[in-house]
């Protein structure tokens, strides 16, 4: 099979939602907005999931990059392919881990183009890493140099806690839009850098993501690290061509969903509604679309202190305050922790955190003692009432 993402997308939602990977492209769902789908059924006259008869045939590039050093970076770009060298059995579909084997087949790949994309992630993430553990970040924190796989067969880019594995696939651009080509991930540092957050944010808060707002929290820490790595704008996804979220206007136009993101309380409370394209079929949050709230008041941080600043505050925040299972106004309460530890409490840095989390209405959610007021139910917005929004922004599945 050619399509591996269905299967191996249930262990992470991945940089893009599941209707964006192509297997699906062909039925509208709520969570596939329907102006996608107009899109990719103009493009190939009818829709096709990848791999059946008549569909394009895929180049298939597979290996797996070592993280190492700068100085084995170096090495390696000049020619020294061993003992970091880069072993050919990709992700092994068997699941017997990610350990590189001697006796491998070499890493294949089958044109300059992929051999491109091979000396592009390696250097990008030796260049995240380097950007964590600058930051602060320990090995034995999820900044080690593990392995990374790169496979054109995949159709996303994602992290899966279960098996500690970071896969860099394809965006299926050419399901999308007319004409377009497929394109690998690794052309997109902020989304190499967002897949390797999410790996840091899973050591430092084991179980985030297993369930509740933590995937919309977990998406929008990898996003705000990324956002502190590459710093020349808010975009997600920009090397790629196109824009998968934008940090500091998410009203706008995405390639996940036309009619942007929730930029404030008030938008999910009037967006996230049952059967919108922000629901997914499970009866979720679209965790890519909710994280776009927390991620705006990230960048008014950023904006007001300056992305490393904020990257530190989200940092300490992530490192000693996160607990999985918690909501947003959880991750708000974090910051103002962290900011107030770092800076002090009558800081200016704390200030304009607290700002940030106002600005965007979640400032209002929190009770005066860190908690959250939506525990308690008692007013009509669909944030702060459960149900209706605690079925929609509760267990996920
Ligand atoms: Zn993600």
């Amino acid at each position: 099979m050619i399509s591996t993402a269905a299967v191996r997308g249930n262990a992470n939602p991945g940089i893009v939602p599941p209707w964006l990977q192509g297997a699906d492209a062909g039925t509208p769902t709520a969570a596939a907005p329907a102006t996608a789908v107009a899109r990719g059924a103009h493009a190939a006259g009818t829709t096709h999931p990848i791999g059946v008869i008549g569909a394009p045939a895929r180049d298939v590039n597979r290996g797996v990059v070592i993280i190492g050093t700068a100085e084995e970076l170096d090495r390696w770009l000049n020619g020294d392919h061993g003992p970091q060298g880069d072993f050919g059995h990709g992700h092994d579909h068997g699941g017997a881990g990610l350990a590189p084997d001697e006796h491998a087949a070499p890493y294949r790949h089958d044109s300059a183009k992929e051999a491109a994309e091979l000396v592009v992630a390696k250097q990008e993430m030796s260049s995240i890493r380097d950007f964590f553990r600058t930051l602060g970040v320990k090995d034995s924190e999820g900044n080690d140099p593990a392995p990374v796989s790169i496979d054109d067969s995949v159709e996303n880019a994602y992290y899966d806690p279960n098996t500690d594995e970071v896969v860099i696939g394809e965006l299926p651009l050419s399901q999308i839009e007319d004409g377009a080509e497929d394109v690998s991930f690794t052309k997109a540092p902020d989304v190499l850098a967002h897949e390797w957050s999410h790996r840091i944010v899973s050591h430092l808060v084991p179980g985030i993501q297993d369930g509740g707002e933590d995937a919309a929290i977990n998406e929008s820490l990898a996003d705000t690290f990324a956002a502190a790595y590459d710093t020349k704008n808010w975009t997600i996804g920009e090397g790629l061509g196109l824009t998968i979220r934008t940090l500091d206007h998410p009203e706008r136009d995405t390639i996940e969903h036309a009619g942007g993101h929730p930029g404030s309380v008030a938008d999910v409370d009037r967006m996230f509604r049952e059967g919108s394209e922000y629901i997914t079929e499970e009866g979720q949050p679209e965790p890519h679309a909710l994280s776009a709230l927390p991620s705006k008041a990230a960048s008014l941080i950023g904006q007001g202190l300056g992305r490393d600043t904020m990257a530190k505050i989200y940092l300490k925040a992530v490192r000693d305050y996160m607990e999985p299972g918690k909501k947003i106004e959880g991750l708000a309460s974090n910051t103002i922790q962290s900011a107030t530890d770092l800076f002090g409490a009558g800081s200016k840095q704390v200030g304009v955190v607290k700002q940030a989390w106002d600005a965007v209405g979640v400032l209002e959610l929190l009770d005066g003692n860190g908690g959250s007021t939506r525990d308690r139910a008692s007013t009509q917005s669909r944030m702060r009432t459960e149900p209706p929004l605690g079925a929609s922004f509760g267990e996920r599945a």
